[in-house]
């Protein structure tokens, strides 16, 4: 009997980047002869709701999450909070991207402030919630400690904060994504090895920048690249990839479980 092919998840991307729209046909037919079957799209603002929305309904391997990234905090128009409650009842889709960056220009108060409506969103709704953190993992820690209902299935995106850091998400059952980053970081490893295989994911976050000219970079930018990352990530783990495959796919069902059962 032969043995099902391995089937890729991409757990954080922006395929409605600019530099990506023209090329959506391309990239989707290498990502699916790749074996990259589900892609988790992330809106960054207001303006790319209806766009990842459109995109998801067209493509079905994409699923669309919907929210306002910490980079483009002031971007956000009077009642965004009340437009997005608006399409997500409307439309199968989780909330992200999302988070605290100590590390942009956008007021940090206006930051913690969109992300706590986002949060508490996730959380009515039961919706799966993408969290961005840069230099503000005390901060986050204490919002998702401190969260009086329920919290929402979670994804860390790109993790790169401390093993303390690391624990303490875990504890408030997080999912934990890590980038290419990881095959060029070495200080990234301590943490990726001490995730649970049960909550690991792995990312392009690929945003539409231009394709390596060395594949040994593994700086790989769209859907369609990352099945090397898995293939280091396997490997890392001392694992063989076929299982490594089916475990993190399965972490995926289990985050988006409360929008797409299984
Ligand atoms: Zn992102």
């Amino acid at each position: 009997m032969r043995e099902t092919a391995a089937r890729y998840l991409d757990s954080h991307c922006h395929l409605q980047a600019s530099r990506f729209i023209p090329e959506m046909s391309r990239i989707m037919a290498r990502a699916r002869t790749a074996g990259v079957t589900r892609i988790f799209c992330n809106a960054t603002r207001e303006e790319e709701w209806r766009t990842v929305v459109d995109l998801a309904a067209r493509e079905e391997e994409v699923l669309p999450f919907l929210g306002i990234h910490p980079w483009f905090a002031e971007s956000a128009r009077a009642d965004w909070e009340v437009r997005l409650m608006d399409l997500l009842l409307q439309v199968p889709a989780g909330i992200g991207e999302c988070g605290l960056d100590k590390s942009c220009r956008a007021d940090f108060s206006l930051q913690q402030q969109l992300f706590a409506t986002q949060l508490q969103m996730a959380s009515e709704l039961r919706r799966p919630l993408v969290i961005h953190c840069v230099r503000a993992w005390g901060r986050l820690l204490e919002l998702l400690e401190g969260c009086a209902g329920p919290l929402p299935p979670m994804m860390i995106h790109s993790f790169s904060g401390s093993i303390e850091t690391l624990q303490r998400l875990i504890r408030l059952g997080c999912f934990i994504s890590f980038s290419p980053r990881l095959a060029t970081d070495s200080t990234i490893h301590p943490c990726f090895l001490a995730t649970p295989l049960t909550r690991l994911l792995l990312e392009t976050d690929g945003q539409g920048r231009p394709a390596p000219a060395n594949e040994q970079t593994m700086v790989y930018d769209e859907p369609a690249a990352i099945p090397l990352l898995y293939q280091s990530a396997a490997r890392m783990r001392d694992m063989e990839l076929h299982t490594f495959c089916h475990e993190i796919w399965r972490n995926g069902e289990i985050f988006t479980d409360t929008l797409f059962p299984r």
